[in-house]
């Protein structure tokens, strides 16, 4: 039987084929762990067609060993970068793949020098978004550890519409989510919980202030939990004591734009096409310039990764995906509305990650 590790270096290799290097450097610490299962928080990962290197200091040299098993361990020691050089001649690279969107202009600069330094005739090729092109395809093993991520959110939603109350501050609720979430297993939370109450809630990324809530205002509480490195993404606005006729106006405009884009995405259907059909409702509505940023983001080992849904998008949703949808409308002075769910497409249909009630 093949390990998943296995199987994703093989598909990262087939990736490689066709861009005409000899190897990758892997820096991304998401991807690192994706490729290797390898959980501490320093270290590269070279992969050539037939070797796979974890290159790490001695503090997590063992537990290298343990996790990746499919690597060979090699210990960084000393503050240059002679190691690299070390490996990249031992393992013959000649054109070499990194990661550009993940490496620093200053640490590449490095890279280079130390090589120039050896007479290493290395060239660095800048490769983006090859990892995360596998990663936007989930295995069934990673779907499970959204859900249980999804589970721990929603229950914390609920809890909080259960017992948030007026004179309470946006903080006082931000921290009953986050213990909430972390009682019922959540590993440290991929994101600080949002909540945003009244004129605030016109700001989609507020952080929660001293500011107490007041009845017949809306309230955005956007929160995600982590499970096993993967997150859930979840956002409902509720109101306290009497909806006006705004609220109520505002919050069925959104939800029409949700559950128009939850119908209407199938196996194929591209990222513009999912955010354009919220945006026709809410601009109907005339609401068009309130909904200010993207339907919605992939979401696994980052909280936000590919695929996007939004206007400037070139994804195309397919089967094993794991998205938001997250329609808006955010009027300064008044507030704002956002209900988001946490989806998956799963044989070309929507199924709801993401159970809480709207
Ligand atoms: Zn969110
Ligand atoms: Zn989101």
């Amino acid at each position: 039987m093949t390990s998943n590790i296995a199987n994703r270096l093989q598909k990262l290799r087939r990736k490689l084929e066709g861009k005409e290097v000899d190897g990758i450097f892997i820096s991304q610490p998401e991807n690192r762990y994706y490729l290797s299962n390898f959980l501490g928080t320093a270290g590269y990962l070279l992969i050539t067609k037939h070797d796979a290197v974890l290159a790490t200091d001695f503090r997590y040299t063992e537990q290298a060993g343990i996790q990746s098993p499919e690597y060979r361990i090699f210990q960084i020691t000393g503050s240059s970068l002679d190691w690299f050089v070390q490996l990249i001649m031992e393992l013959r690279i000649k054109r070499l793949g990194f990661e550009s969107g993940n490496i620093t202009f200053a640490f590449n600069q490095k890279l280079s020098e130390a090589l120039n330094k050896s007479q290493v005739k290395t060239e660095l090729i800048p490769i983006e978004g090859v990892v995360e092109s596998i990663r936007v395809i989930k295995e069934p093993g990673e779907i499970e550890l959204i859900t249980k991520a999804a589970e721990i959110s929603d229950k914390a939603m609920e809890h909080t519409q259960d017992t948030i109350h007026v004179g309470m501050t946006e903080k006082e609720v931000a921290w009953e989510i986050e213990k909430f979430m972390r009682e019922k297993g959540s590993q440290s939370l991929p994101f600080e919980a949002i909540v945003a109450s009244g004129p605030n809630a016109a700001l989609p990324h507020h952080r929660p202030s001293e500011r107490r809530i007041c009845p017949g205002e809306p309230v955005v509480i956007d929160i995600g939990a982590r499970v096993g490195g993967y997150c859930s993404d979840l956002t409902r606005t509720i109101c306290l004591g009497q909806h006006d006729t705004q609220f109520n106006h505002v919050y069925g405009t959104v939800l029409k734009a949700q559950l128009a884009a939850i119908a209407m995405i199938h196996e194929g259907t591209s990222g513009t096409e999912a955010d354009g059909a919220a945006r026709e409702v809410i601009t109907d509505a005339g609401f068009g310039q309130a909904f200010g940023h993207s339907l919605g983001h992939g979401v696994g080992l980052n909280e936000h990764e590919q695929p996007r849904l939004g206007a400037n998008s070139t994804d195309t949703l397919v089967s094993g995906m794991v998205f938001t949808i997250e329609p808006g409308i955010y009027l300064t002075g008044w507030g704002g509305v956002r209900i988001e769910d946490l989806v998956l497409l799963e044989n070309g249909k929507i199924k709801l990650l993401s159970k809480s009630r709207k």
